[in-house]
């Protein structure tokens, strides 16, 4: 059994966001660092991984196998994850072999990888996809892309008691809502599922799909079987998944000059700068206060020279 032991807890910090068109707005941010909880074992990937662990565990399986691309998050904090727990990690990835920093990790926390192509992967929905890996690997639990799913949600359900728990140390009694950047909306499922509709969660769409976005989540929040899902969602893509421009590579660089806090540009600089909008538009009012996820991907912006 491959559980992490009682002495690793992945606890996020909340700290204050200070920044000066925050400032001008009077509009509080507590940012809660999902990028700080381990050194390696970074970000909103590790929450949703944990329900499938558990089911992995409770299957008796002895690792983990799942997909994703030559920067993948989710592959990364996974095989990070079987390192330093002790489970067997094998990774299938999109496209053709090619050593990126994330790759060339994966490799060393000893995650086994399989190449599919891009036609390969396309395939990765298709009913009889996972039988011949099965066959291949059947004492592996398979998890779908970038942990997805119920189980993925469920793993997220924890933030909203982490922060609550350091609200106070801050000054706040509570707070008007959540803010994060959205991609399969999973992790936004899950705030959704914690509130029960008590604070309303606001997700900036990294992908400008918003369609399957919604779907996905409204499937999750009906399997959970909650009436009342109280969240929106708004296109912050900015032309497409992974297409950065000046204006938000400048507000980055501004961000992290300002705040200390690091942030990369296809998810985390993107939420932030689409709610920099919001406000300025006036969507919130003076003495709101919001919380907004870092939900991490750092490790990912070495891949982007432009970043750097
Ligand atoms: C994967 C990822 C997201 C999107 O999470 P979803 O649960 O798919 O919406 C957001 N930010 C970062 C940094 C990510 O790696």
């Amino acid at each position: 059994m491959f559980l992490p032991p009682s002495d690793w807890q992945a606890i996020a910090p909340l700290e204050t966001l200070h920044l000066d068109w925050l400032t001008r707005a009077g509009v509080d941010v507590a940012i809660l660092r999902l990028d700080q909880i381990d050194p390696l074992i970074s970000g909103n990937k590790w929450f949703k991984l944990t329900e499938h662990l558990n089911a992995a565990n409770r299957a008796g399986a002895e690792g983990i196998i799942s997909l994703g691309g030559a920067h993948s998050n989710h592959l990364h904090a996974l095989a990070a994850a079987g390192q330093r727990f002790g489970f067997k990690t094998v990774g299938l990835l999109r496209g053709h072999a090619q050593d990126t920093p994330t790759v060339i990790d994966l490799r060393e926390f000893g995650m086994q990888l399989h190449w599919l192509g891009y036609g390969g992967y396309r395939a990765r929905h298709e009913p009889g996809f996972w039988l011949p890996w099965q066959t291949q690997y059947p004492t592996l639990h398979a998890v779908p892309e970038g942990g997805g799913g119920l189980p993925g949600a469920l793993g997220c359900v924890q933030l909203k008691s982490q922060v609550q728990q350091q609200l106070s140390a801050l000054g706040w009694r509570d707070h008007d809502g959540w803010w994060l950047a959205c991609g399969t909306g999973t992790t936004l499922a899950g705030l959704v599922l914690a509130e029960a509709g008590e604070h309303p969660v606001y997700g900036a769409l990294a992908v400008p799909d918003d369609h399957g976005v919604a779907q996905q989540v409204e499937t999750i929040v009906c399997e959970a079987g909650l009436a009342e899902p109280l969240y929106e969602l708004f296109d912050a893509s900015r032309g497409g998944f992974a297409k950065v421009d000046p204006l938000l590579l400048a507000f980055i660089q501004q961000t992290e000059q300002q705040s200390g806090v690091p942030l990369e540009p296809l998810y985390t600089g993107k939420a932030l700068l689409a709610l920099k909008q919001h406000i300025e538009s006036g969507r919130f009012a003076p003495g709101s206060r919001l919380i907004f996820i870092h939900t991490g991907g750092l490790q990912g912006r070495r891949g982007f020279a432009v970043s750097q």
